[in-house]
């Protein structure tokens, strides 16, 4: 499989990174980043989520975001919905994609979202018809796709299980999600490979987390399968921030930088990107864990003059 020369980045931070935030941000600055996000050139944004406004009042804001951003430039602007209440809301507001999602493995399914797998499926089905009603196209995550925290490794034919009846339901992506950091480059090898056989033309998706490190290494094995779609958060911004060891997605300019170094087009605009990061810091009040926007990019030389020389 050759390496892909054009890779669609989804930026998920408006909804994946700012959910876990405990301080309201406010709706204008969710609108501003985002729409600085489309004038940078990043094609997909999972700008939020029809979640219970009472479960997570973050996001409890989604409809008055998406009426605030710039819908002229052709950005897909996809929000995570967990049922046919969220469905509907997302219909009415007029998203242009959703993403429905659950866990590949039980005991994380119900420790999430308090169903079995079978259950979240068969709840798809009518998030499935509403969305068919309204026109809007449905993309399937599975989450724990490469490990899960109570039950270790979860087997391929779980996920290629939970793949097919994705497709059989019509629906037109499919992600792998590891919210926990438990992949490593073999299990992404092991888990695209499996799973091409299964989708055939439908677009898979990949979506890490940096909780061990080895984050973009395992983007490095999804692009070697050639993996053309992958998530990420603006700044690295996500996990916990109440947990210090549940680290956020992989950083979406740290993600873009490795991809323009290896000369695979993104369409995006990096030195919008790294300024967005750095108002996002602003905005959450905190240093986040970007590399790029801190060390800058490789063209950025520094006066000889300035720097001391070190002794030894
Ligand atoms: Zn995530």
């Amino acid at each position: 499989m050759a390496i892909p020369t054009k890779v669609e980045v989804t930026e998920v931070g408006p909804r994946d990174g700012i959910q876990a935030e405990p301080n309201f941000i406010p709706t204008e600055e969710k609108i501003r980043l985002v729409n600085a996000l489309i004038d940078a050139g990043v094609p997909r944004i999972e700008f939020s989520s029809f979640v219970s406004p009472r479960a997570v009042p973050q996001l409890a804001d989604v409809a008055e975001v998406l009426k605030g951003v710039d819908r002229t430039k052709g950005t897909v602007l996809s929000a995570l919905v967990p049922n046919a209440r969220g469905a509907i809301r997302a219909a009415e507001a007029g998203v242009d994609e959703i993403i429905v999602f659950m866990s590949a493995s039980e005991s994380h399914n119900l420790k999430n979202v308090n169903r079995t797998v079978e259950e979240s499926l068969v709840g798809f089905e009518e998030v499935a018809r509403i969305m068919g009603d309204a026109g809007i196209p449905v993309h399937g995550a599975i989450a724990t796709a490469f490990g899960c925290p109570f039950e270790g490794e979860v087997p391929v034919e779980q996920l290629g299980r939970i793949a097919q009846r994705y497709i059989d339901m019509g629906f037109q992506g499919i992600g792998l999600g590891d919210t926990t950091g438990m992949a490593t480059p073999p299990r992404v090898t092991k888990n695209v490979r499996h799973l091409r056989g299964i989708m055939g033309e439908v677009p898979l998706g990949l979506h890490f987390h940096n909780t061990r490190g080895i984050g973009l290494c395992n983007v490095m094995a999804g692009l070697d399968e050639g993996v053309t779609h992958y998530d990420a958060s603006f700044a690295g911004l996500g996990g916990c921030p109440f947990v210090p060891k549940a680290s956020g997605n992989i950083c979406t300019e740290d993600l873009v930088f490795l991809l323009h170094e290896m000369g695979i087009e993104t369409g995006i605009d990096l030195r919008k990107l790294m300024s967005i990061a750095n108002e996002v810091e602003q905005v959450i009040g905190r240093d986040l864990p970007g590399q790029v926007m801190k060390a800058g990019l490789l063209s950025d030389l520094h006066p000889m003059e300035d720097v001391k020389t070190a002794v030894g």
